[in-house]
């Protein structure tokens, strides 16, 4: 039975697509958008469009940026003899957060999982070897997560990286198996990190 108009209930559909948003939240956030003034609606909806069409990836790091190169790689302050690599943008803004981690990083955008037929040219990791030919990178670090696609993932470029005569690091499994880096506090973070071991 329909509740409410086509509006409503096309609002609803989309905003319970979302992940983490369940019907009833979607209810509430699509009541909530309607009681909105009409200024705001429109702010919302411009930052989604404006986010869709100026938001590309990084051309050296592949995180999510608005400009060609991301604020983070064209950093004068910032270590480039050290790349972390992560699965996602998430778990950058995690490492970002602890504000102690001065290198630069690579986003993978995925993880290898044969079960799901991700493999290898799935994921950003051309990209990643591309920079290792520039000769200024002494440490990769990856920070793949600890369940089994983080760690299959870790191992291949592990191989991958290893006759380059690169150092590869693997953060310590402080993190707890199958846990995602981003709901990791802080202090585990930096551990994880400090406690790298080699590959
Ligand atoms: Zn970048």
């Amino acid at each position: 039975m329909n509740l409410y108009s086509g509006y409503i209930n096309q609002l609803i559909d989309e905003l319970a697509a979302l992940p983490g948003i369940g019907n009833k939240s979607a209810q509430r956030l699509a009541f909530y958008i309607i009681s909105m003034s009409p200024e705001r609606v429109k702010k919302l909806s411009d930052s989604i469009t404006g986010a869709k069409e100026h938001v590309h990836y990084c051309k050296v790091c592949q995180n999510l940026t608005d400009t060609e190169v991301c604020p983070i790689c064209s950093d004068p302050k910032r270590d480039r003899s050290t790349i972390m690599v992560v699965e996602n943008p998430r778990d950058l803004a995690a490492y970002e957060k602890t504000g102690k981690y001065q290198g630069l990083y690579h986003v993978l955008h995925g993880a290898i999982s044969p079960m799901l037929g991700i493999g290898p040219g799935d994921i950003r990791l051309k990209e990643l070897m591309t920079r290792l030919q520039d000769d200024t990178v002494r440490e990769v670090i990856i920070a793949t997560n600890s369940n089994l696609e983080g760690e299959t993932t870790a191992m291949y470029i592990s191989k991958l990286i290893k006759p380059t005569g690169i150092r590869v690091t693997r953060i310590a499994s402080g993190v707890p198996v199958g846990g995602d880096l981003e709901y990791i506090d802080e202090v585990t973070l930096l551990r994880a990190l400090e406690g790298r071991k080699e590959m």
